[in-house]
């Protein structure tokens, strides 16, 4: 299936700005493992107990903070708490950013609702971006202002909280499936809302566990099309993650097999088609995966090839229809890729068919 609807291609297709993320030390995926993640490497958490495994019946734990109640109140009030807000400091830290999450969205019962079970679940923080000018690559300068998903964008916060549970079912139906630590953080996650005037570029970005969203994104058509980029986005937080030096994972594993498919075809669409692991591309270029000045390409190379697993993989736990052709069908190069990819991050489940 097609990232992008036909029309849509004839838009920006835009994923990410992808500023270069700042290393962050790996952190275990929250479905592997008990341990309580950190927020940033910089910036650990208070420790928190170990969930326990609790029936269904049972009253749902308290959410495993990752995020301190400074960094949760940055992500809700980058501008500043304000000074008459009605909640006590002193409360112990997940009171205190339920609190705050009920002052953001005060006036907006159902958004309100939605964020707090999103925090609930998951530990992740909907809030707000920094207002702030952006050099966007070839998309040029961007201006980006903050914007809550209430209202006429309500949709956007409830398709995040969608894909968080949609993320979640799948790395537990991965973790099925293999003896190794599927090591790989989908949440928690800071979620930060915002707009691009009079643009719809970038339609997200991710860095230092934080996913950027645009509220008029053009990718952000559907549910669907939204949780695919939120996938692809996580992915650079993880690539990030595992950086040596200033190079990702991405550069120094995947870096030979794009270079040499680049030197092979250059920005000729019809010659990277069998090696782009999405549809999705730039108007006026080429292919995501191999679309210049766009920082370094193999990042998003690596992104959309995530995706791409996602959804093949997705599809085979879900007992849906297989999506064909499989990408490692295709060229060796695919292979190679899908086979590094997944036995870095997925814990090496590889459950799509041979070819
Ligand atoms: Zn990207």
């Amino acid at each position: 299936m097609a990232r992008l609807r036909s029309k849509d291609l004839a838009a920006l297709a835009l994923l990410s700005a992808c500023s270069p993320a700042v290393p962050i030390e790996p952190q275990p995926s929250a479905s592997s493992s008990a341990a309580p993640l950190a927020a940033r490497a910089s910036a650990a958490p208070p420790p928190a107990p170990p969930p326990s495994i609790a029936p269904s019946s049972a009253p749902a734990p308290a959410p495993r903070i990752a995020f301190s109640v400074a960094e949760a109140e940055e992500i809700l009030y980058p501008a500043g708490v304000p000074g008459d807000a009605a909640c006590p400091p002193a409360t112990d830290a997940p009171s205190r950013v339920r609190c705050l999450l009920e002052l953001r969205y005060g006036g907006h019962e159902g958004e309100k609702k939605t964020a707090l079970s999103l925090f609930e679940a998951s530990g992740s923080v909907a809030g707000v971006e920094r207002e702030q000018m952006m050099d966007g690559g070839f998309r040029g300068t961007l201006h980006l202002v903050p914007e809550l998903p209430v209202g006429r964008h309500e949709k956007h916060l409830s398709w995040v909280t969608a894909s968080s549970i949609d993320f979640d079912a799948f790395f537990e139906g991965l973790a099925k499936h293999t003896d190794k630590p599927v090591q790989y953080r989908h949440r928690p996650i800071a979620w930060k809302f915002f707009r691009s005037v009079n643009r719809t570029t970038p339609s997200a970005y991710a860095i230092g566990w934080t996913v950027a969203y645009n509220v008029s994104g053009s990718l952000h058509g559907s549910a669907d099309a939204v949780r695919e980029t939120l996938f692809h986005e996580i992915f650079h937080l993880n690539d990030a993650a595992r950086s040596t030096g200033a190079q990702q994972w991405s550069r120094r594993v995947l870096g030979p097999i794009h270079d040499a498919i680049l030197a092979k075809c250059g920005t000729r669409a019809a010659c990277l088609t069998p090696y782009a692991p999405t549809t999705t591309m730039v108007r006026g270029g080429t292919y995501y995966a191999f679309q210049p000045n766009n920082g370094d390409a193999v990042h998003e190379y690596a992104a959309d090839l995530a995706a791409r697993y996602y959804r093949e993989v997705r599809a085979v736990l879900r007992e849906e229809k297989p999506l064909r052709p499989a990408f490692k069908c295709g060229p060796e190069e695919n292979a190679r890729a899908w086979r590094l990819l997944a036995d870095e991050f997925f814990g090496g489940v590889d459950l799509v068919p041979g070819c």
